[in-house]
C-alpha cells in the first residue's frame, strides 16, 4: 500500500478550520468539498489516459483523454457523500457507485448494508471516498469488496487518518495483487478508546449532516 500525506499550506489551513468545533455544518461541508478537490489532484496522478489528437485553430495537437472504462468514484455512505461533489468537480466524467458500510460501535467491525455498483469492475480504477480512516476496518472491507468485483487499481481519499488505521489496511490487504494508494490531508496521533481519531474532528457524518440516532 502506498500512502500520500498532503503537504500543502492550503490543505493544512482548510483542515484546521474543519477540526475547529466552532465550524458550523454549512462551512464544514464547503471546506470538505474544497479539500477533496485539492486531494483529488494528487489522487488522480495515475489516472489512465489514452492518446488523442485535436485540431487547434493553428495546427493539430496530440494530447490525452481519460481512458475507458471510466474511473469509478465510490463514496462510502454516509459521510463519504460529503466528499462526492469535490471529487466530481475534478473528474466530471467519472461514474459513481455507492457503498453503505456501517461500523458496530462496540466491536468496531464493518459490514455492508447497501451497495449500488456495477457487478463487473474489471479493469476499473476506483476512487473510494471516506473522510475518516480510523480503525481501517471499513476502508479495508470496502476495498476488498471492490477488488472481488474485479477493480484493479484503488485509490482511497481520506480527510484524516490514524496510524492504526493505515497499518490495519496495509495488513488486511497484504495479499492483494493490485495497487492501493491512500491519499490523506493529515495523519493524526492515534485513536481513542472509542475508535475516534485524536485530535481528529469528531464524527464526520454528524458534522456534515447533523446527528441522526
Ligand atoms: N469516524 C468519524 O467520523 N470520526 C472519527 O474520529 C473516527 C471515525
Amino acid at each position: 500500500m502506498r500512502l500520500h500525506v498532503a503537504d500543502h499550506p492550503l490543505v493544512a489551513h482548510k483542515l484546521t478550520t474543519l477540526r475547529d468545533q466552532r465550524t458550523d455544518s454549512p462551512t464544514f461541508r464547503r471546506l470538505a468539498e474544497e479539500l477533496v478537490t485539492l486531494l483529488a489532484y494528487e489522487a488522480t496522478r495515475d489516472v489512465r489516459v489514452e492518446p488523442v489528437t485535436v485540431s487547434t485553430p493553428v495546427a493539430s495537437a496530440t494530447g490525452v483523454k481519460l481512458a475507458t472504462p471510466k474511473p469509478l468514484v465510490v463514496p462510502i455512505l454516509r459521510a463519504g457523500l460529503g466528499m462526492l461533489d469535490g471529487m466530481m468537480r475534478l473528474l466530471p466524467t467519472a461514474e459513481v457507485g455507492f457503498l453503505g458500510m456501517v461500523r458496530n460501535e462496540e466491536t468496531l467491525q464493518a459490514s455492508t448494508y447497501a451497495q449500488r455498483l456495477p457487478d463487473d469492475l474489471s479493469g476499473r480504477q476506483c476512487y473510494v471516498l471516506d473522510p475518516m480512516l480510523a480503525t481501517g476496518g471499513t476502508l479495508a472491507a470496502a476495498i476488498r469488496f471492490l477488488v472481488e468485483r474485479g477493480a484493479d487499481h484503488i485509490t482511497a481519499i481520506c480527510l484524516l487518518s490514524a496510524p492504526e488505521g493505515c497499518e490495519r489496511v496495509d495488513k488486511d490487504l497484504a495479499g492483494l495483487d493490485i495497487p492501493v494508494t491512500i491519499v490523506t490531508a493529515g495523519m493524526d496521533e492515534r485513536l481513542n478508546e472509542k475508535g475516534y481519531i485524536v485530535p481528529g474532528l469528531g464524527d464526520a457524518g454528524d458534522r456534515l449532516y447533523g446527528v441522526v440516532d
